[in-house]
């Protein structure tokens, strides 16, 4: 009976924690991997025979979760994807080989949320989502967003506000906004920029985000980037956007900014973007 116990269920009790708001019950193995930020946090763990359990979260400033983006936070190509449902959120069940990802956007703590199973003796992942409480508690981080260098930026540009997630500026019909760095993979090319620039764009306020055109450029702090020019529309008027993403590897982290006009919008202001000291 014991080794029966050992082997089977009671191996698999889970761990119930709380942290950065959220309540989970993991298998109760080593940690891999802890950070207690609301912002941008995780939790994993692994029984050192190839399974492993993972919870990794980041604030995320865009208004829904699309297959594009939970497939980029999953850091996946194509994917088997299943509708789901967890803590009365929707979410998107990813399967691959070995594994399977589960990946949701809390709307009440606006956090994007990646749940990972891989391996032979990993609980199901329907168990460990039933265990899941995203947002137990309330959470005010408005996560990881660069700061603006004033030198770079000039004096002709405004601060307009802070949300959740994200810092924007303003300089007569133009908008500049900078995004909370994300512990997602960034775009893999040219190709999924352009895929993942339309939810950023609602990020910024935008409708009907129609990419045009994405290439290599240069991006803020000597960081290299993609860049994505398209069309979209503010209050049913044609804007003009130019987005960045680039991956800052001190802080191990992928950042967004975009600025958007009327007519042609400043792009050199996206490299006042900060990211890290
Ligand atoms: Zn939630
Ligand atoms: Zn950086």
């Amino acid at each position: 009976m014991a080794i029966a116990c050992a082997l089977s269920a009671c191996a698999q009790k889970p761990r119930a924690e709380k942290l950065a708001g959220i309540e989970i019950g993991l298998p109760d193995w080593p940690e891999q991997s802890r950070h207690d930020d609301a912002g941008n946090g995780d939790l994993a763990v692994a029984d050192g025979r190839g399974s492993r359990v993972a919870l990794a979260w980041d604030v995320d400033p865009r208004p829904r979760l699309t297959p594009v983006a939970a497939r980029a936070a999953a850091g996946l190509g194509p994917a088997e994807e299943t509708p789901a449902r967890i803590a009365g959120h929707d979410a998107l069940l990813l399967r691959h080989g070995g594994g399977a990802t589960l990946v949701w956007r809390c709307d009440v703590t606006r956090r994007l949320f990646r749940l990972g199973v891989a391996g032979p003796r990993a609980p199901e992942i329907a168990n460990l989502a039933a265990h899941t409480r995203c947002h137990a508690e309330p959470i005010f981080a408005n996560g990881d967003v660069p700061a603006a260098a004033t030198s770079a930026l000039g004096p002709t540009w405004t601060f307009a506000n802070r949300g959740r997630g994200s810092i924007s500026w303003t300089r007569g019909d133009e908008v500049l906004t900078f995004f909370a760095g994300q512990t997602v993979p960034p775009p893999r090319d040219a190709q999924a920029a352009e895929e993942q620039a339309a939810g950023w764009i609602g990020a910024a306020g935008l409708s009907h985000p129609a990419p045009e055109a994405a290439e290599a450029a240069d991006g803020p702090q000597a960081h290299s980037a993609l860049r994505v020019r398209g069309t979209a529309q503010l209050d049913g008027h044609p804007v003009r956007w130019t987005l960045l993403f680039w991956n800052c590897v001190p802080r191990q982290r992928t950042f967004t900014a975009v600025v958007f006009s009327a007519g042609a919008p400043d792009e050199s202001a996206l490299l006042a973007a900060r990211c890290h000291a």
